[in-house]
Order: structure tokens, then sequence, then C-alpha cells
């Protein structure tokens, strides 16, 4: 069960077992780029694109996963409902985090940045761990028929993206095991969460973080 920090942030306790790794999935209440000097971020632009951050920080891209295994290095993605994943090797000691709305979520971008991590890292699928953080539920993302079709449905729907990640995960051949999910939806905790559906153009972004010590 994913739980809140003393800085307002969502961890899972299966992942703070890795002594060498930082992550976390930010709220409304914490400042994640005040916590890492050496931060990276992406231009993201609702791609399947996966880049390398390799040391560097700052805004990197386009893009809409970020790979790195630098020690002191921590890579971010940022969603206001957007579903962010991030992915750990414990193996090789490399991370990725990702950023999945409904356009990434079809071009497959969980299962390609398994397979990106694999290129990069020699990763094994079956050496990583994922976890799936607050976005959009099921609960609130009602979409229209032309949303809809892209998941293989008809007419107005209701579309499940943390789930349709973790299958895409599941398929690019990581155990269920090890795919924890938050099931938090972003829209439906106000005082936790920002949430484009539900704020507009006001709207933050939540930062979710995943990095070498
Ligand atoms: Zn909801």
């Amino acid at each position: 069960m994913f739980y809140k920090d003393s800085r307002q942030v969502y961890r899972v306790p299966e992942l703070d077992g890795f002594e060498w790794l930082v992550h976390g999935f930010g709220t409304r209440l914490s400042h994640i780029p005040a916590l890492f000097s050496n931060l990276a971020t992406l231009k993201q632009v609702h791609s399947a694109s996966c880049i390398a951050a390799a040391g560097r920080s700052g805004v990197l891209g386009p893009g809409d996963a970020l790979l790195e295994d630098t020690p002191g290095s921590v890579v971010a993605v940022r969603t206001a409902d957007c579903i962010p994943l991030l992915l750990i090797d414990e193996r090789r000691r490399a991370v990725a985090a990702v950023h999945a709305g409904w356009r990434g979520t079809v071009a497959r971008i969980a299962h390609r940045a398994v397979e990106a991590m694999s290129e990069r890292f020699d990763s094994s699928p079956s050496d990583l761990h994922a976890a799936i953080g607050p976005g959009i539920g099921k609960c609130c993302y009602e979409v229209g028929p032309e949303v809809a079709e892209q998941f293989g449905g008809q007419g107005r729907a209701h579309i499940d993206l943390p789930e349709t990640n973790r299958r895409q995960l599941i398929e690019a051949g990581v155990t269920p095991e090890h795919i924890y999910a938050s099931n938090l939806c972003t829209m439906c905790r106000p005082e936790e969460f920002h949430s484009f559906r539900r704020d507009k153009e006001a709207a933050g972004r939540l930062y979710s973080f995943v990095g070498l010590r």
C-alpha cells in the first residue's frame, strides 16, 4: 500500500527496500524541485519517445519517458490526471519516469519504456519493478466516442488508464507481483492532487520522481 511521508510525498513500501533508490509521487503540498539539485524533467508531448537523461538536469526532450542510471541523478514527470509510472531495475540499478496520458497510452509508452530500458541498460523485464502513481481513475475518466474508439470502446465510455498501463507492463514482461498501483484518483481528491479536468487551466502539476542516491 502506498503511504504518505512527512514531506507529503506518496511512497511505495516495496521500493523503500532499495537503499540506492529515491522515489516518490508528489502531492499539491510537496515541493519536489526544491528537494533535488540534479533533477531532469521533460518537455512532454504525449508521445512514446523515451530519452536517456545520462546525468543531465533541467528540461530535456521532447519526450515522455526519462531514463537514468547515473548516481546522484533524479528524473521526474509532471502530471495532472495523466498517469505517472516509475520503473526500477533492481539488478542494473537503473530507473525511468514515464508520463502516460490517453495518447501516450494508445502509443503504448509503458511497453516502449520497458523496451528502452532493455536497450539502454540491458534490463531484463523480470528484474523490473513498476509503480503506477496518482492519476485520473476510471471513476472520473469519461471520454467521448473518438477517444473511446482508441481503447476498443464505442460511444461515451469510462476508460481505465491505470489498468491499461498495468496490462501493457505485464505484456512487456514485468512480473505482476512487481507492479504497485496507487489506486489514487486525482479528480476525486482535490485536497491532495491537481486535476486538469477539475481545475482546467488553473491546474498545477504533480511531480513524480525516481533516481539514484
Ligand atoms: Zn475519481
